[in-house]
């Protein structure tokens, strides 16, 4: 699937980050829309946590570990699939 921008009034309603006329991944008062390179669609958020999570998998376990608990807090939910 391509990236496809939907705007009205400036706002990418069908950003992944979009939520109720707020963003929930920048410290913005307001969608900044258009100029913001920050978007990316529900689609491609899923696909680059997928990208991620098949790169960690293929660590060793011990950075595997490190990484886990440094950037997802401990919470091996999301890795759970391939132990
Ligand atoms: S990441 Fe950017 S485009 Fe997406 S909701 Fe936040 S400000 Fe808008």
């Amino acid at each position: 699937m391509g990236k496809e921008k939907v705007f009205k009034d400036n706002i990418a309603k069908d950003c992944f980050a979009y939520h109720k006329g707020r963003c929930r991944a920048l410290t913005v008062k307001q969608c900044e829309g258009s100029g913001c390179s920050f978007y990316k669609t529900k689609y491609q958020q899923e696909q680059d946590r997928e990208r991620a999570r098949k790169r960690i998998m293929s660590l060793d376990k011990g950075l595997q570990k490190y990484i886990i608990e440094r950037y997802y807090m401990g919470k091996n939910k999301f890795f759970e699939l391939e132990e």
